[in-house]
């Protein structure tokens, strides 16, 4: 069955079918007349196992002045099908009026959003808007039609979910199949080694079996010693999170040999966020993993070498024109100049029972994979923060309920307004104030956490299928050498702040330079950073020149 794509229209009924036409190779494209009708068939689609993709409404359904109907219809909507994503067309005489009184919708969540009914052939901007949200409702919902990748596996291991987030967060469509099944048995007798399991079979270069995260990574980018022993990059970036990604781009678009080192996937803590909305030049808002496998997309297409799935564990700074070393358990990496691109790195709950379940109900961070495998069950998010509210409205579409847990008595210090909003209108979020998560357990997945009252002490049980962890982050500093100056709480000292013993000539360091040459800093890894997407792209710029002039004054 196709995925739906629901339309309810009046005026402009006729204009938005034929609009859609070009979607009825892939969907089912169906248009209903009424507002009542919609609610009837997405009941129905619900019903009969149909997945809705999307939902467009057409505003003047409701009469000239009745906002509230529409997004109460759209709200009903949500609540029936939280996955579909929803748009509303204004006819062209109502866009603005549309636009000035739907906004609190939309900021609260009730559409995703709002746009004007094409006025002629090939509107391709309606266009790209629909295609943007039908693939953000393909990357983060429907199975893939497409497998680049085939895992063959036991689904509810550890590992299978730890392979299937790297997946996701390269963005690479996939399924796991067990091992029993059709795809799995062609998959294990088109492998020539030894009996294993999870085997991946990687696009073009045939079955591998992979026992870790990191050999799945290897499969595609490689190890850092398979560069040649003789290479001496101009650039090393180490980290692909934001600020590392804007480095690469810049750096390789500027004629820089440029190599990436990335612990993990791509994308850092943006990768993990599932909408940020406040990043130039996305009015509809960006998922983070995709804006990062763009600029990685776009870093490799200027000449940016990636290698992912290595941890940074030492620096050797080398002096004058001598290149620095950056190492790795796979191998080093020789470079005349370094960025450092760390950002930072969850805190733990440091509780062993949950520590014991992560991957298996407990997460820490939004884990965009594991939120589908919510769907009808109840979660907790712990934290209070911009992260928190995101996770919990992105759980809330698959989950039936999610509670968010924090210590303090609300969220209005620590969490952005819009969100607070959209949270406090979705009917699956409650927040709990003045509780923390101090216990909890599972055989084999987490079925249950212990809540504690922070003004009584009293801790209670409850069921929980699903425990995600946005406790705020450390910088990730600990491969760094002495060379390289912290501040008391570890983050990277640059430019004024290097302490004055450290400046040359009693000069401070650039502004982005840390307290050895030709090592920079940029992002949340480095102190007073704004801790904002932007801001760290806009520092893994800014970073590019400094790094030509100090390749400048020390070359031969
Ligand atoms: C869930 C969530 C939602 C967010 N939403 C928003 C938002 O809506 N708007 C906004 O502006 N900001 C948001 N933020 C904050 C924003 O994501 C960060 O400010 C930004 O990602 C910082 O970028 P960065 O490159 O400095 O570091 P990071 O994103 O932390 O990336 C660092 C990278 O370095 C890698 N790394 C670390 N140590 C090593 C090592 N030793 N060797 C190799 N690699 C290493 C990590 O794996 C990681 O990929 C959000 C953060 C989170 C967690």
């Amino acid at each position: 069955m196709d995925p739906v794509i629901l339309i309810a229209a009046d005026t402009n009924a006729d204009v938005l079918r034929s609009e859609f036409e070009r979607y009825q190779r892939d969907y089912d494209v169906q248009v209903v007349r009424e507002a009542t009708e919609l609610l009837a068939q997405t009941h129905r689609m619900v019903r009969t196992g149909a997945q809705v993709a999307l939902v467009v409404l057409e505003t003047s359904l409701f009469g000239a002045d009745d906002v509230e109907q529409a997004l109460s219809t759209m709200q009903h909507v949500r609540q029936i099908v939280p996955t579909a994503r929803l748009l509303a067309v204004s006819p062209f005489d109502r866009f603005l009026i549309d636009n000035e009184q739907l906004r609190t919708g939309q900021l609260q969540g009730a559409l995703d959003a709002l746009l004007l009914v094409p006025r002629g052939a090939r509107d391709e901007e309606f266009h790209v808007a629909v295609t943007e949200l039908l693939s953000d409702w393909g990357s983060t919902v429907a199975d893939p039609e497409v497998e680049a990748v085939r895992i063959v596996a036991w689904p509810d291991e550890q590992l299978t979910l730890a392979l299937r987030d790297l997946l996701v967060r390269m963005g690479m469509p996939h399924r796991v199949h067990e091992p029993d099944s059709p795809v799995g048995r062609e998959v294990i007798a088109a492998y020539d080694g030894p009996p294993a399991l999870p085997l991946v079979d990687v696009l073009s270069r045939g079955v591998v079996a992979v026992s870790s995260v990191r050999e799945l990574a290897a499969a595609f980018y490689g190890r850092p010693d398979e560069v040649d022993q003789d290479t001496v990059f101009d650039l090393c970036v180490v980290g692909a999170g934001p600020s590392g990604l804007a480095a690469a781009v810049y750096g390789a678009s500027e004629g820089l040999q440029t190599v990436v080192l990335e612990a993990e996937a791509v994308g850092g803590q943006a990768g993990t966020s599932s909408m940020i909305r406040n990043y130039l030049g996305f009015p509809r808002g960006i998922s983070g993993m995709r804006l990062a496998q763009r600029a990685r997309l776009q870093a490799t297409r200027f000449g940016a070498r990636f290698i992912t799935g290595w941890e940074v564990t030492g620096l050797t700074v080398a002096p004058g024109r001598e290149p620095h070393c950056v190492h790795t358990d796979g191998g080093d990496v020789r470079a005349r100049s370094v960025v450092i691109a760390t950002g930072a790195a969850y805190r733990k709950l440091g509780i062993p029972a949950l520590e014991e379940l992560t991957g298996r109900g407990v997460h820490y961070g939004s884990a965009m994979t594991a939120a589908r495998e919510m769907e009808g069950l109840d979660v907790v998010v712990v934290g209070g923060g911009n992260s928190a509210g995101q996770a919990a409205l992105h759980l809330a579409r698959f989950a039936r309920s999610v509670t968010i847990a924090v210590r303090r008595t609300g969220l209005h210090e620590t969490m952005s307004r819009y969100l607070i909003d959209e949270l406090d209108s979705n009917p699956r979020v409650e927040l709990r104030p003045c509780c923390e998560v101090v216990d909890g357990g599972g055989s084999g997945r987490l079925e249950w956490i212990g809540l504690r009252d922070t003004n009584t002490g009293e801790v209670t049980p409850r069921p929980c299928a699903g425990l995600f962890l946005l406790l705020g982050a450390d910088p990730r500093c600990n491969w760094l050498p002495p060379e390289v100056c912290l501040d008391e709480r570890g983050f990277v000292l640059t430019g004024r702040d290097v302490p004055t013993d450290r400046w040359v000539d009693e000069l401070p360091p650039e502004s982005l330079a840390t307290s050895a040459a030709g090592i920079f800093a940029v992002g949340d890894v480095r102190a007073g950073s704004m801790k904002r997407v932007a801001a760290a792209s806009g520092e893994g710029s800014s970073v590019v020149p400094l790094v030509h002039a100090h390749l400048d004054t020390n070359s031969d």
